[in-house]
């Protein structure tokens, strides 16, 4: 057994423990944790370290297959700008792909990530994932606006789905892009092929130019999209909000990924429309794509969950959910760590089917566990020197 103690264990499932100890077997699982009250205890091999331990970071939103694209595109461009430069760089030599993503993946687990939901257009990331210790909620994603290519993408995606579930041990599901972007044949055809599923994931309220285009076919969307030759009118149409209710099962978790422009009265309806809509954070993307944040306090307020994730590497400088919780624990200094903290692990964790064993540091969990170090006790906060040190 291997014992770890710091300044303060962050469980996530209970309070803080000062000077607390865990202990993990071999294979990773929690096996005994203490809180040593006021008395200091002293065990055997206990490894000290200076600052807090957490669990590991669920990572409710990332594109690895994007990896490619770090470091290339302009920031601020709004969404239609930016949508314009990833279909640029799109045509990539597959090796160049297909190393970045495995570089993605040992920089997330670096990062202490246990577990994310990855966004796939195709099989590219699927032979690094086989070799990471990382667990996978795999999104076969769909997207298109002519409505004869609808059966060809749904065929494609059947296929990526069915090799994915042939090699990958994890989770797999089909699920649309963005409430803009696919024809109402596609999304008829998504929503009988995602009727049963368990969880699906959308990107939503990213942008105030598809609530526009979705209610009035104008705008930059709509602009870019006839400037290649791609129907406006494709789509199914009416409110963002009204047409996630209409095609996504109201049974399923549904994961609202960005909620940059979302409004309180949006947040209500979708929450008490779907058994569970968990709303992820990716805010380093958003600042990067249309240089605004979610109201989080607002949506904090109403007491909806919220969870984190990182995107990917054409609108993020890097893969860490670390910098995503400073970045939220800056702009809104109100906000308790402890808070962030729970987004960025169990909620997410809960979100993808994993909180059996990851999301908190319990008895029985394998929840990985993370050195977060230099820390600011005086204040309970982050710092921006803060870096993750993985230790199991
Ligand atoms: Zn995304």
């Amino acid at each position: 057994m291997r014992r770890f103690s710091a300044n303060y264990i962050y469980t996530v499932s209970g309070k803080p423990i000062r000077n607390g100890i865990v202990g993990i077997d071999d294979e990773g699982t929690v096996v005994e944790l203490i809180d040593p009250q006021d008395d200091i205890v002293e065990l055997a091999g206990t490894e000290f370290h200076n600052g807090i331990i957490v669990p590991g970071f669920v990572n409710a939103h990332c594109h690895t297959e994007l990896s490619y694209m770090k470091g290339r595109l302009t920031p601020n461009t709004g969404l239609a700008g930016f949508v314009d430069q990833i279909r640029k760089i799109r045509e990539e030599d597959e090796i160049v792909e297909s190393l970045s993503v495995r570089n993605a993946l040992d920089e997330l687990h670096r990062e202490g990530i246990v577990a994310v939901a990855d966004i796939c257009n195709s099989y590219l990331s699927f032979g690094p994932k086989l070799v990471s210790p990382i667990r996978f909620v795999n999104f076969v994603e769909l997207f298109g606006l002519l409505p004869e290519k609808a059966e060809n993408i749904i065929e494609y995606a059947r296929e990526v789905k069915a090799l994915a579930e042939l090699k990958l041990q994890d989770t797999i599901a089909i699920t649309p892009h963005a409430p803009y972007s696919l024809s109402q044949n596609l999304w008829e055809i998504v929503a009988r092929e995602i009727e049963l599923n368990s969880i699906a994931s959308i990107h939503f309220a990213e942008s105030r130019q598809e609530f526009e285009f979705s209610t009035s076919r104008s705008g930059p969307l709509a602009q870019y999209y006839s400037r290649y030759g791609l129907p406006v009118d494709a789509g199914p149409k009416g409110h963002p909000v009204e047409i996630v209710k209409r095609y996504l099962p109201k049974k399923s978790t549904i994961l609202f990924i960005h909620n940059t422009f979302l409004t309180s009265q949006q947040a209500e309806e979708l929450a008490n429309h779907f058994t569970v809509a968990v709303f992820v954070l990716c805010p380093a993307s958003n600042l990067f794509i249309e240089n605004s944040l979610p109201d989080i306090q607002m949506l904090r307020k109403m007491g909806v969950t919220m969870a984190i994730g990182t995107d990917s590497l054409a609108s993020a400088p890097s893969l860490s959910m670390l910098h995503q919780m400073k970045i939220i624990g800056q702009r809104f200094p109100d906000i308790p760590f402890d808070e962030i903290l729970r987004w960025a692990t169990l909620n997410g964790a809960e979100a993808l089917g994993f909180s059996e064993d990851f999301g908190s540091i319990e008895p029985g969990k394998k929840p990985g566990l993370n050195l977060i170090t230099p820390f600011d006790f005086n204040h309970s906060k982050l710092l921006p020197a803060s870096k993750i040190k993985r230790l199991a």
